[in-house]
C-alpha cells in the first residue's frame, strides 16, 4: 500500500523564497496591465495544447481515466476556461459605471487583482482542478502558488516540469508533495487561497488562512443525492445516472452519491441501471478501457469496506492489488449505514425507496447542504417544489454532471459543501477586488453641508431620505 506522499516534494526550506519571489514581481506591477495577463494565459493554453500525449498519459497513470474521460474532465474544460477567458479579458476587467450620483459625483468600480494566491488541489481531475482556478488567477493579475495532489504523482510532476518551462517562477511558481509541503504552505502569507478537496482538511486551511485574515475559496464535497420521480423514462434517466456516477470510476465531486427512487419505478429502474453498466462497461468492467480505476490502495479498501453488509444488486467485486471496484448497485440502504453518512466517491451507488416526493426532500434536507442535486421529473411543479425546498451548491434537472461545465454558470458549494464559486468570470471574481471608486467635482462645493450646521442642511436631508 502507497502511504504518505508519493511524490517527492519540494524542498520545505525553499517555500518562503518562492513566495517573497511572487510577491515581489506582483508588486512590481508586471501582471497588472491586460497584454501581460493575455501573455501568461496564451503561455498555460500553449502548456496544454503542445503536450496533449503526456496529459494524457499521465492521467491514465494515475488514474486509468480513459482518453475521452480526460478531455472531457480534465483538458477540455481548462482550455475552454483559457479561451473564454482570453476572449473576454476586456470586458470583464472594464470598470462598470455605476453613474453620475448627485452631489456625490461619478462613481465606479473597479477590478483589482488581489496579490499571491495559493491554489491547491485534490487527485480526482488533477490537471482541472489546478489549472482552471489559475486561469481565473492570471486572468485577474496576479500571480500563483499551485500546489498539485500528490495522491496524483504523474500529473504532479508533469505539471511541476512544464510549469518551470514555460512560466517564470515568479510569475506562477509549483510546490509538489503532501501534508509537511502544504502545512508548510500554509504558514505563508497568502492573498487568497483557493482549496479544492475533502471538508476536513478544508477546516485545516481555513483556520491557516484566519492568522493573515486571507479570504479563502473552499471546493468541498459532500453527498449529491439523485431523486427519480415516477413519471420519468427509466431507460434514459438510467443511461445519465449511471454515466455522471461511474465515470472517473466514481471519484467525482459532483457524482451522484446515492438514488432516491419513487417506489413506482424503483426496479425498472433498477433493470435499467444494469443494462445501463453492462452496455457501456461489457460484462467484465475490469477489462473496459473505458472504465477508470481507483486513485489507491487505502481508498479502494475504504470502499470495500462500505460494503460490508451491503444488499449488493450488480457488482460488488474489490480487487485491491489492482485498485479495481466494479461498478456497484446497493439496494435498501439504511438511513443511517455508513454508506449513507460518509461520502462514497467511488463506484458504489446505494438506492433508497421513497414513497413521494416530500419524503425525497426529507431525507435531502436532514444532511448537510451537498454540492449537486439531481432531480428527475417530468413535472414542472415537481421540479420548482425540488429546486426550492432543498439547498445545494448547484442542481441539474434531468441531467448529471452537466451543470459544473455548462458555460456561465457558477460553480461551487454552500454549507458543508464549500463556500464561494468559479468558471468563467465568476472565477475572474473571485480572483479580483472589486474596488468602488467615486470622483467628486471641486467645481461644486455646497457650503451648507459643512459645520456648524444650519437647518436647510437638515431640512434638505430629510427631504432626501
Ligand atoms: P487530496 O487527498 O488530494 O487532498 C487535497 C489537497 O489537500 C492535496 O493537495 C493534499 O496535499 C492536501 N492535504 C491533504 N491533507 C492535508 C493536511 N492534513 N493538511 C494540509 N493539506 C493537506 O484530495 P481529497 O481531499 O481526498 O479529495 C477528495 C475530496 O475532494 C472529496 O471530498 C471530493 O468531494 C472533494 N472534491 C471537491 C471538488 C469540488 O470542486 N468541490 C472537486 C474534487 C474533489
Amino acid at each position: 500500500m502507497r502511504i504518505g506522499p508519493h511524490v517527492p516534494g519540494t524542498d520545505i526550506e525553499e517555500i518562503p523564497d518562492s513566495v517573497r519571489g511572487l510577491r515581489l514581481a506582483f508588486e512590481s506591477g508586471a501582471t497588472r496591465p491586460l497584454e501581460a495577463r493575455r501573455g501568461q494565459l496564451e503561455r498555460l493554453q500553449r502548456m496544454l495544447r503542445e503536450h496533449i500525449d503526456e496529459w494524457l498519459d499521465a492521467l491514465h497513470a494515475d488514474l486509468a481515466k480513459p482518453a475521452l474521460e480526460a478531455w472531457a474532465g480534465d483538458l477540455g474544460p481548462t482550455l475552454l476556461e483559457c479561451r473564454t477567458a482570453l476572449r473576454k479579458l476586456e470586458r470583464w476587467a472594464g470598470p462598470e459605471s455605476v453613474g453620475l450620483l448627485p452631489l456625490f459625483g461619478r462613481a465606479r468600480i473597479i477590478r483589482e487583482p488581489l496579490g499571491v494566491v495559493l491554489i491547491v488541489a485534490p487527485w480526482n481531475y488533477p490537471l482541472s482542478l489546478l489549472l482552471s482556478p489559475l486561469v481565473g488567477a492570471l486572468a485577474a493579475g496576479n500571480t500563483a502558488l499551485l500546489k498539485p495532489s500528490e495522491l496524483a504523482p504523474h500529473t504532479s510532476a508533469c505539471i511541476a516540469r512544464r510549469v518551470r518551462e514555460y512560466f517564470d517562477s515568479s510569475a506562477v511558481s509549483v510546490v509538489e508533495g503532501g501534508v509537511a509541503e502544504t502545512t508548510a504552505l500554509l504558514e505563508q502569507r497568502f492573498d487568497h487561497i483557493f482549496y479544492t478537496g475533502n471538508a476536513a482538511v478544508g477546516r485545516i486551511v481555513m483556520q491557516a488562512a484566519a492568522r493573515h485574515l486571507t479570504p479563502v475559496t473552499l471546493e468541498l464535497g459532500g453527498k449529491s443525492p439523485c431523486i427519480v420521480d415516477q413519471d420519468v423514462d427509466v431507460e434514459v434517466v438510467a443511461r445519465r445516472i449511471a454515466w455522471g456516477k461511474f465515470a472517473n470510476a466514481g471519484q467525482t465531486c459532483i457524482a451522484p452519491d446515492y438514488v432516491l427512487v419513487h417506489e413506482r419505478c424503483e426496479s425498472a429502474l433498477i433493470a435499467a441501471l444494469r443494462r445501463a453498466i453492462e452496455c457501456f462497461y461489457g460484462e467484465h468492467p475490469e477489462a473496459s478501457e473505458s472504465y477508470a480505476r481507483i486513485v489507491d490502495e487505502r481508498h479502494c479498501e475504504r470502499l470495500r469496506a462500505l460494503l460490508d453488509g451491503a444488499e449488493i444488486i450488480v457488482g460488488g467485486e474489490v480487487d485491491v492489488g489492482r485498485r479495481y471496484v466494479a461498478p456497484t448497485l446497493v439496494r435498501n440502504t439504511s438511513r443511517d449505514s455508513p454508506l449513507m453518512v460518509e461520502e462514497i466517491f467511488g463506484p458504489i451507488l446505494p438506492l433508497l425507496r421513497i414513497e413521494s416526493i416530500a419524503h425525497g426532500i426529507d431525507i435531502v434536507t436532514e444532511r448537510p447542504r451537498p454540492l449537486a442535486l439531481y432531480l428527475f421529473s417530468k413535472d414542472e411543479e415537481v421540479q420548482q417544489q425540488v429546486i426550492e425546498c432543498t439547498q445545494s451548491g448547484g442542481v441539474c434537472v434531468n441531467g448529471t454532471l452537466l451543470h459544473a461545465v455548462a458555460p456561465g454558470l457558477p460553480f461551487g458549494g454552500v454549507g458543508e459543501s464549500g463556500m464561494g464559486s468559479y468558471h468563467g468570470r465568476h472565477s475572474f471574481e473571485t480572483f479580483s477586488h472589486r474596488k468602488p471608486v467615486l470622483t467628486q467635482s471641486l467645481r461644486v462645493d455646497p457650503r451648507f453641508l459643512y459645520p456648524p450646521y444650519g437647518s436647510r442642511a437638515l431640512h434638505w436631508l430629510r427631504r432626501l431620505l
